[in-house]
């Protein structure tokens, strides 16, 4: 009776502890790239407006959130650590070429990158067109210090491990995971300069919700991504120079001159309206097709739709309708098709398909 006893005992260990076991190797691996931000940030108090963003490294950004051990097995790479205005094409081409080798890796199940909420709807984007995987990439990133009261980074990337490691984020592009939201990269921007509640994705509504890791989705993407994409960067050391400039009231038709004199391969226009423009910056932007410039032309106004030869004649002028993408994500896809082409109808095709 006793041997028997302790035989039985014997044999649930095993099954515990291979139980245990099977579920450390369950969990998915997820690496976490960090760029810098405000998710990083610092300040000298826990009241203040004031702070610098890039300040936190990746590791102690993980170790503010142990709790990530129970969602996946992670580790962390630090690719940068600025304030996402400081984000430019060479951290674009590193931070790309870098997710896209670590999800070639078997032992990588999804990369999650923080990342400054000012510019993260570019890089989304841009890495939305670039990545070349199905495998999910999470962005996060925080409106409030890490060392502000009430800081919402770790909740934050708390919700963004536990995106990255759930299946069913896999192939709906490139996501970013705030304040309990899931946008898709295309088509979401940030619409408060200090509300945690800034960003909206306006047209096609979010890809899903998140409650501590709880996730909830509604949609795919719309437009073709990632694995889908044509666009590479496996060869790519450089990016064209594309400009974007504001239309306003009575703008200076000299600041599309000046674009061009100084080597703007493409300009998209933040236009009033439908992507209007003056007169005058009508003809500045036909000088500059004239030039071999290719134009696109997006809007100030925050949704809706630029559409060709509602008002202006894209044909005669041979310019580029954006569609539903605003200037920060149209400069974004400029940039990417003109290491194809520099023809308007084809740069149309892109903007129409992408
Ligand atoms: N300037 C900061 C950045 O984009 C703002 C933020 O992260 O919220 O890096």
């Amino acid at each position: 009776m006793h041997a028997n006893f302790r035989l039985l005992t014997f044999i649930s260990v095993l099954i515990l502890s291979f139980a245990a076991q099977s579920g450390e190797t369950m969990k998915a691996n997820i690496v976490i790239l960090a760029t810098g931000g405000t998710i990083a940030g610092a300040a000298a108090t826990g009241t203040q407006a004031g702070y610098s963003s890039g300040q936190v490294g990746v590791q102690a950004l993980m170790e503010a959130v142990p709790q990530l051990q129970e969602l996946a097995n992670i580790r962390g790479e630090q690719v940068a650590n600025v304030g996402s205005q400081d984000m430019d094409d060479s951290i674009w081409l590193q931070l790309a070429q870098r997710t896209n080798s670590l999800l070639a890796q078997d032992d990588v199940d999804g990369v999650v990158i923080t990342h400054g909420t000012d510019t993260i709807e570019e890089t989304a984007y841009f890495l939305n067109l670039v990545v070349d995987s199905n495998k999910p990439v999470v962005m996060t990133a925080a409106m409030r210090p890490a060392t502000a009261l009430s800081a919402d980074g770790p909740l934050n990337i708390f919700n963004a491990v536990a995106v990255a490691a759930d299946p069913e984020a896999a192939g709906r592009g490139v996501l970013v995971v705030i304040n309990d939201d899931i946008h898709g990269a295309r088509g979401m921007t940030k619409t408060s300069t200090t509300d945690v509640q800034t960003f909206v994705s306006a047209e096609r509504g979010l890809m899903g919700a998140t409650l501590y890791g709880d996730n909830r989705w509604f949609r795919h993407p719309y437009r073709t991504h990632t694995r889908d994409s044509t666009f590479s960067v496996d060869d790519l050391g450089v990016l064209p120079r594309v400009d974007v400039i504001y239309i306003s009231a009575g703008v200076s038709p000299d600041l599309v001159d000046a674009a061009v004199a100084n080597g703007a391969k493409g300009i998209v226009t933040a236009g009033v309206g439908n992507g209007n423009m003056t007169g005058a910056a009508v003809a500045a932007v036909a000088r500059a097709v004239k030039q071999g410039v290719v134009v696109v032309r997006s809007t100030r106004v925050t949704s809706g739709t630029v559409g060709r030869k509602v008002e202006i004649d894209d044909d005669a002028l041979g310019t580029v309708a954006s569609g539903e993408l605003n200037p920060a994500q149209s400069r974004v896809l400029l940039k990417l098709v003109l290491t194809k082409t520099r023809d308007p109808a084809q740069v149309q095709g892109y903007f129409d398909k992408y």
